[in-house]
């Protein structure tokens, strides 16, 4: 691969199909930035949250990001992310805030804000992106794009073991699962930029697939391009 040529790697998929994980690793092994765009949904949920604001309430929450203030940094290779000027990456993995992120990721003003901060950094470098709408909206022309997915199944089960590893052991498997279908629902239904797969994606089940063999599979197809 040419290290000097700028590259962008969109990777797009249903919760908890594994698309942090892997975008985590290509970006390490291509030294290149990765940019977890639910995190900006994410942050604008526990804004809402904090002020006892209704996430499906758009007017409001349309309300709110008009001075929100998001900035992603990237410190020892780990992305955090700052709202209004404090770090709010350790608090935004809630189940509420993943309800009100898929909430308030429905409304197009808060879209056009995020979008246009993901737009701009992947204006600046070399980057890999997960999301949703990453290779249909956010950069159409990225260098290459992923539709990662796996059975429901799977996916929530996934998120409940990463959940047990963190020590959370209130949450059961139902409900997580529950909570990924609501919103599957939610962002494949929505109006604007809902999730789906770009024509030109490339889509892998990762059901049946380790880490490994998902980054590998990546690597060789980013080899094939560059
Ligand atoms: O990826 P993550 O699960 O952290 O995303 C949280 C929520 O943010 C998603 O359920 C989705 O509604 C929203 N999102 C989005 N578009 C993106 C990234 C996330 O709508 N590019």
């Amino acid at each position: 691969m040419d290290s000097n040529k700028k590259i962008s790697i969109a990777i797009d998929g249903p919760a908890g199909a594994g698309k942090s994980t892997i975008a985590k690793l290509i970006s390490k092994k291509l030294k290149i930035v990765y940019l977890d765009t639910g995190a900006m949904y994410r942050s604008v949920a526990l804004k809402a949250i904090r002020q006892n604001i209704d996430t499906q309430d758009a007017k409001k929450v349309s309300d709110l990001v008009k001075d929100i203030n998001i900035e992603v940094k990237h410190i020892n290779e780990e992305q955090r992310i700052y709202l209004d000027g404090e770090d709010v990456t350790d608090f935004i993995r809630t189940p509420e805030v993943s309800i009100g992120a898929s909430n308030v990721a429905v409304i197009p003003e808060v879209r056009i804000k995020m979008v246009e901060l993901q737009r701009d950094i992947a204006s600046k470098c070399s980057v890999v992106m997960d999301g949703r709408d990453i290779g249909t909206y956010v950069l159409p022309n990225a260098t290459l794009k992923i539709f990662l997915t796996a059975s429901i199944e799977e996916r929530a089960k996934r998120r409940y073991n990463e959940q047990l590893l963190k020590g959370i052991t209130n949450v059961s498997y139902e409900e997580v699962k529950n909570d990924i279908l609501y919103r599957d629902k939610n962002d494949s239904s929505r109006a604007f930029a809902p999730l789906a797969k770009a024509e030109d994606a490339i889509e892998l089940d990762t059901t049946n697939m380790n880490i490994d063999e998902v980054v590998s599979k990546i690597l060789g197809l980013i080899e094939d391009i560059c």
